[in-house]
């Protein structure tokens, strides 16, 4: 039992101890300006006695989190259970290192859960009261809900790396400069791709920078005058779309432009680009009505190419069976089979034509005898003017100077047929003066030209003469005969053999069409083709299988051959040809046209070949492509011959098989 005055003095001794108490809390809620003003202000507070475990969380505590007043504990567990599990550790770390060192304030955020399942930022603030020994025995503070806050800033803190990615990302340059034109920012990638880093311009007027190009100062320069700028400007081979906006402030000064410059580099080619392929399209559209309009024209040609011949060949054909006279007859076959050359002709340059277009046109070079070339040209057409009713008219030819000999390599026939061709023409145009054909040595080349006295070409259609069926025709019209298409072939021809056609004219004066060839390595001569003599005398055992579905074709190769001494026999078909293989083993050659009815010759040939491979099958044929002929070597034959049949070829083609 204490006595009274030992009860006097514990009871001045506790107050003095509940006075320190409260003026230390007084202290510390004052320094960290605490009031009830907390409760007002929606804060929750918590008050942790340390000592006696005790722990309250205010109503406004327990309603941040969606709780009632009754409906979660005024426990440490509570606010442990409630704490995200992330945060748990890094809470727990921190109020320890507090509670060993309960200096100052505590301050911590986290997050808790929602009743709703959600989870609050929370800002916590506390304070503590120590004891004399300084440790601390009771913990208070506030809970502040900052989910709102934090969600901002994190919002805010993504648009602007969203923002930052963008300008650096984006192939374009933004920039702004301040009143005295320095830069006060910088970036995107399109800086980057001009080796310039932001670091070069920001703190650096523009009048000074990397960025000092003429034009750019210029545009600042306005923009700081309040003037809006566009322009593209180009620097080191770029072209940029920039803009140059000037900020004003309320007085209406300047304070700052803002500068974005796209790079339309790519746009800006694609741009010419595109311009380039509708110029190509709108050229392309002209050259195809201008070619549709040139077939249209050729069709009409055509027809009348075509007619002329036919009309000769028909009507004298009819003539021939009403005159016995032996004279009228030859005149008559003369006139046919001029006629008939005539259409051979223009089917060959039809022909040859679509070949060269198709790239089938195959080059066959050889070494050349440039002097018995030109030679069978003075022949044949020294022979030809003769006929010709041009009595003004003079063909020379002029021979390559100071040499005897002159070999070049290429295609005999090709070359022949330019030359033919560009000789028919200024034969064909000029009625009075001369032609001269001729060849000369031009460095390593050998130079043909063919000149005429004739009738010239304008300036304007040099070019349009070796277009296809491009003719030029006016005051003429209907004089001259042709299809339009030799020059064009021509031209392509001289071409394949490496060389180029030209003209040079003058109306009314003449024209000069000329073209070198190299004059290429000698190349080996093809061996000498067998000589036919006495063909006959060994061929007096042999038999001949003619296949030909067309009379009048089966008839010419039995005339043919009608002076040899061989034994003749044919089939109008695929299928009765094999027939007559099967039954007669005498056969030792098949003429075998190729498209016939119901077997063709590939067929038959096939069939033939497999029931005897010593029989001979030559393809006869009018498909006059190379495919054609390949196809027909597949099928087994041996050799082909082309149609319209010639009686030289036939004999050499019979003669390496049978003699
Ligand atoms: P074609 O002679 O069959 O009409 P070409 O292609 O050989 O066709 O010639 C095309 C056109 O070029 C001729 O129609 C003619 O207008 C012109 N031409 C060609 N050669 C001569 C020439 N020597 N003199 C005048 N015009 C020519």
């Amino acid at each position: 039992m204490l006595s009274k005055t030992e009860l006097m003095k514990k009871v001045e001794q506790l107050t003095a101890e509940v006075d320190y108490y409260r003026s230390e809390f007084n202290k510390v809620a004052d320094e960290n300006g605490y009031t009830l003003a907390l409760t007002a202000a929606q804060e929750g507070i918590w008050d942790w006695k340390l000592d006696q475990d005790e722990l309250f969380y205010s109503d406004q505590w327990k309603a941040q989190l969606g709780y009632g007043p009754d409906q979660i504990k005024n426990e440490f567990l509570t606010f442990q259970n409630l704490l995200h599990p992330t945060d748990y550790g890094r809470v727990h770390r921190e109020l320890k290192q507090y509670l060993n060192y309960p200096e100052g304030q505590f301050q911590i955020s986290f997050r808790m859960r929602h009743k709703d399942g959600t989870y609050r930022w929370i800002q916590n603030r506390g304070v503590s009261i120590k004891n004399k020994k300084g440790k601390a025995i009771r913990i208070f503070g506030t809970h502040t809900d900052i989910t709102e806050q934090v969600r901002a800033e994190q919002a805010l803190q993504d648009s602007n790396q969203k923002l930052k990615t963008v300008i650096s990302e984006a192939h374009v340059i933004l920039f702004s400069l301040d009143k005295n034109g320095v830069f006060t920012f910088a970036d995107g990638k399109s800086l980057i791709s001009l080796g310039i880093s932001p670091d070069e311009l920001v703190g650096y007027s523009v009048f000074e920078s990397k960025m000092n190009h003429p034009h750019i100062v210029e545009s600042v320069s306005k923009a700081l005058n309040g003037e809006f700028v566009r322009t593209v400007i180009e620097i080191n081979g770029l072209f940029f779309d920039t803009t140059y906006s000037p900020m004003k402030n309320s007085a209406g000064e300047v304070e700052s432009v803002i500068g974005v410059s796209s790079n339309i580099t790519d746009h800006l080619k694609l741009e010419k680009k595109i311009k380039t392929t509708n110029l190509e399209l709108a050229k392309a559209k002209v050259k195809a009505e201008e070619s549709d309009r040139l077939k249209s024209a050729f069709l009409a040609n055509m027809s009348h190419e075509i007619r002329t011949p036919m009309n000769s060949i028909l009507g004298f054909s009819d003539l021939l069976r009403y005159t016995d006279n032996p004279a009228e007859r030859d005149e008559y076959i003369d006139i046919i089979a001029r006629n008939g050359e005539v259409l051979l002709t223009l089917l060959n340059d039809i022909l040859d034509l679509s070949k060269i277009e198709g790239s089938q046109l195959p080059i066959k070079p050889t070494t050349v005898d440039v002097f018995e070339l030109m030679s069978e040209l003075e022949q044949v057409y020294s022979a030809k003017l003769k006929k010709l009713v041009k009595p003004g008219l003079e063909f020379k030819v002029e021979w390559p100077s100071g040499i005897k000999k002159l070999h070049i390599t290429t295609d005999r026939t090709r070359l022949f047929q330019v030359l033919v061709n560009l000789i028919d023409n200024a034969i064909k145009f000029t009625d009075k003066g001369f032609v001269v054909f001729g060849c000369e040595i031009l460095e390593s080349t050998a130079r043909f030209y063919i000149k005429d006295t004739g009738i010239g070409i304008k300036k304007s259609d040099l070019s349009f003469i070796f277009e296809r069926f491009g003719q030029v025709r006016g005051p003429f019209d209907g004089k001259y005969s042709g299809s339009g298409l030799g020059l064009s072939i021509s031209k392509k021809l001289v071409e394949l053999l490496g060389g180029n056609l030209t003209v040079e004219s003058k109306i009314d004066h003449g024209s000069e069409f000329s073209f070198s060839l190299p004059l290429m390595a000698k190349i080996m001569r093809k061996p000498y083709n067998r000589i036919i003599t006495g063909i006959s005398n060994k061929l007096n055992d042999k038999t001949i299988l003619i296949v030909e579905d067309v009379d009048s074709s089966r008839i010419l190769i039995e005339r043919l051959l009608a002076p040899l001494n061989v034994h003749v026999i044919s089939a109008s078909n695929g299928e009765d040809a094999l027939k007559l293989c099967q039954k007669n083993n005498d056969i030792n050659l098949v003429l075998m046209d190729l498209k016939l009815p119901k077997m063709s010759g590939f067929e038959a040939t096939t069939q033939i070949k497999k029931l005897n491979k010593n029989i001979y099958v030559i393809a006869q044929t009018a498909l006059a492509f190379d495919y054609d002929k390949q196809k027909s070597i597949d099928c087994g034959c041996d050799d082909y011959l082309t149609k319209p049949i010639k009686h030289k070829s036939l004999m050499s083609t019979i003669s390496k098989y049978l003699c």
